[in-house]
């Protein structure tokens, strides 16, 4: 199963909760004034095989892992083949446990379509994560990074993943200043 991806990026402190290596996944049909990552489509693309990706991306010394894009949920097959090959390789390889955030500039009725077109494939994504962070990030709505935050605009909602099989997600609350309040 092969992916297409735009940069692998070690050390964030601004993708979620602790130092995180974030993947870019290549390419988003949504064309949001502003967004942020654009610089993704605007580089060649790498294509690589998810087990493989997930390899190196375990073998990185971060266990914190964030996935944005472009936008993940376009390359939806790929996205689980490489979150089940990435809990695969830090177990069995690395001895450790991985924890995810996914970025989707979906909204929760796109995923919704999608789910119910795929085969509950927005639900097997979902329940390889531990944190979602849905909605289109809104240039004019951005607020500042902080520590244990991650960068988001006001219209986003962040979800922590409580149960996987169903997953059961729980909305995590935005604070007086606009700031995710993420629990580690
Ligand atoms: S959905 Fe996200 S990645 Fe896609 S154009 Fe909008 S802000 Fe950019």
């Amino acid at each position: 199963m092969k992916v297409k991806i735009s940069a692998i990026e070690r050390d964030h402190t601004d993708a979620g909760p602790g130092l995180r290596t974030e993947v870019f996944f290549y390419g988003c049909s949504k064309d949001c004034p502003g967004c942020q990552n654009k610089w993704t489509e605007d580089m060649p693309y790498i294509e690589v095989s998810t087990f493989k990706l997930a390899r190196k991306v375990a073998s990185l010394r971060n266990s914190n892992v964030s996935i944005s894009g472009g936008e993940p949920f376009e390359q939806p097959v790929s996205l689980l083949s490489f979150l089940k090959w990435l809990r695969f390789w830090n177990r069995i390889r690395y001895f450790k446990k991985t924890h995810v955030l996914l970025y989707t500039g979906m909204t929760w009725e796109e995923l919704g379509f999608m789910n119910f077109l795929s085969d509950k494939l927005v639900d097997k994504v979902q329940s390889q994560v531990n944190l979602i962070v849905v909605n289109p990030w809104e240039h004019l709505k951005s607020y500042k990074i902080v520590k244990d935050t991650c960068v988001g605009s006001w219209n986003q909602r962040a979800y922590e993943v409580v149960h996987r099989k169903p997953p059961i997600l729980h909305e995590i609350t935005v604070d007086g200043f606009g700031h995710l309040i993420l629990d580690e």
